[in-house]
């Protein structure tokens, strides 16, 4: 077994490429704390879509940012299933979160930059006491670029959009593939080419192409990674 000192592990890369698998895998294996950055994007973007804060589009940005300052409780908790589950108050959000409809307008609420301001602030609270991995698009360039470990993750567009089709259609969700291949790229291209903190692989990332890879080759990957970074061995 590999002893990994309290470090921080900044997981980015395209939308679906298995970050936050990956990042659970980690944290389960060296016991490290997750934490999905993307979870409280969508968050404050469900509190727009439920506030009726966007209208053709166009994102009420005052009323949005009124209700953020207002003290919108954002958090995550940790039933003793192992699991992360993302909390509005008291009210468990994990699934609205994941829906086609939240995935349409997660980039452009994410652009906003009192949006990252504020969700960054949190991410920074909720990893104060260290040994964290997190996943996201800006981890490793804005969030924490002095992490010790950053990884960037990559996959083709097909097997991307076919993992993200399996798991809309094992909840139940019948988005057609073409459609889910659309929202990804579209993500990508909004992700990528905004102004605050856009998307983009920090030069000292080491990048995963995990098209062909099994969960544990991921593992195993990281692990040789670990051990010749840091060289702790148990
Ligand atoms: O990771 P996930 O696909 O759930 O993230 C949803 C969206 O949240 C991304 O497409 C991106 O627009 C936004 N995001 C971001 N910065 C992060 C994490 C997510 O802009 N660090």
């Amino acid at each position: 077994m590999i002893k990994v000192p309290d470090i921080i592990i900044a997981v980015d890369g395209w939308s679906s490429t298995g970050k936050s698998t990956f990042a659970k895998m980690v944290a389960k294996h060296f016991s490290f704390l997750y934490l999905d950055s993307g979870a409280m994007y969508r968050g404050v973007t469900l509190l727009c879509l439920e506030k009726g804060m966007i209208t053709n589009g166009v994102i009420d940005e005052k009323a949005l940012s009124d209700a953020l300052n207002a003290g919108f409780d954002l958090h995550f908790e940790r039933p003793d299933d192992g699991s992360t589950q993302l909390f509005s108050g008291e009210r468990n959000i994990e699934k609205e979160i994941r829906t086609m409809e939240v995935s349409s307008y997660v980039s452009p609420v994410s652009a906003v930059p009192f949006v990252r301001a504020w969700v960054d602030e949190r991410l920074h609270a909720f990893s104060a006491g260290g040994r964290v991995i997190m996943d996201g698009r800006d981890i490793g360039t804005t969030v924490f670029p002095n992490a010790e470990l950053k990884i960037f993750m990559t996959a083709s567009d097909e097997v991307r959009a076919q993992r993200r089709f399996d798991e809309l259609k094992a909840k139940g969700n019948a988005t057609p593939f073409e459609a889910v291949l659309a929202n990804l790229k579209e993500r990508d291209y909004i992700d990528s080419h905004r102004e605050t903190s856009p998307l983009r692989r920090a030069a000292d990332a080491y990048e995963l192409d995990n098209s062909d890879m099994t969960l544990h080759e991921e593992l195993v990957w990281i692990q040789g990674l670990i051990q010749g970074k840091f060289g702790i061995l148990e």
